[in-house]
């Protein structure tokens, strides 16, 4: 079985407030020894996952995840697997039908930090809880841990990377190719297993 290891959490310069250019990104996979695969989840756009998708595709060794972070009233929702946006009003209950009808796999995105949605999460048919979020406090991780084995989900891991330093210092290891198809459908198996990761200091 192959396995390829992702960070599922990255944010370019399309989102507000991050440095990290989409030509950063990919030459960061590229040099990176065993990270191959990252997932471009900007706040509330898309528009970086075309560009950083077509720049790595000269790259027959890596791979961009497209994805979004939406925020909502309840917390932060991380899709992955789409280069669209949900139709608004952007309600929990209206992305994750969104998610499921494209076939794209939707995340409870650090559950326990600020703009998490914590408690309320285990309303919502989510298909994966963000277990370990590179810009959160050990605490957070681990009561979102908690919420993972509760809710019966696959945890998966992410930097969060809002600045070059931070990418890829947290990751999943997937039971898949190196392909999108097969990762979300592994994701969606539960084929995915987050290392142990040592905490980093937090950037906000
Ligand atoms: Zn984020």
């Amino acid at each position: 079985m192959t396995l390829i290891r992702a960070d599922l959490h990255v944010h370019t310069t399309f989102s507000d407030d991050s440095s990290i250019t989409p030509k950063t990104l990919v030459e960061r996979l590229m040099a990176h020894n065993f990270i191959k695969v990252a997932a471009v989840t900007d706040h509330d756009t898309v528009a970086g996952c075309g560009v950083t998708r077509q720049l790595a595709s000269a790259y027959p060794d890596i791979l961009i995840i497209p994805g979004v972070e939406i925020s909502t009233q309840q917390g932060d929702i991380v899709i992955l697997g789409t280069e669209e946006l949900p139709p608004k009003p952007w309600t929990v209950e209206g992305i994750l039908d969104f998610a499921r009808e494209n076939g794209a796999v939707s995340v409870v995105a650090h559950p326990y930090r600020e703009w998490g949605m914590g408690d309320l999460a285990k309303n919502y048919k989510f298909d994966a809880v963000e277990v370990y979020n590179g810009a959160s406090p050990s605490a957070s991780n681990k009561a979102a841990q908690d919420l993972a084995k509760l809710m019966g989900l696959p945890g998966v891991a992410g930097s969060d990377a809002h600045q070059s330093s931070e990418l890829c210092t947290v990751y999943t290891e997937i039971q898949a190719g190196l392909d999108v198809d097969e990762i979300l459908t592994a994701l969606k198996k539960g084929l995915v297993k987050v290392p142990p990761f040592a905490g980093r200091s937090i950037h906000f």
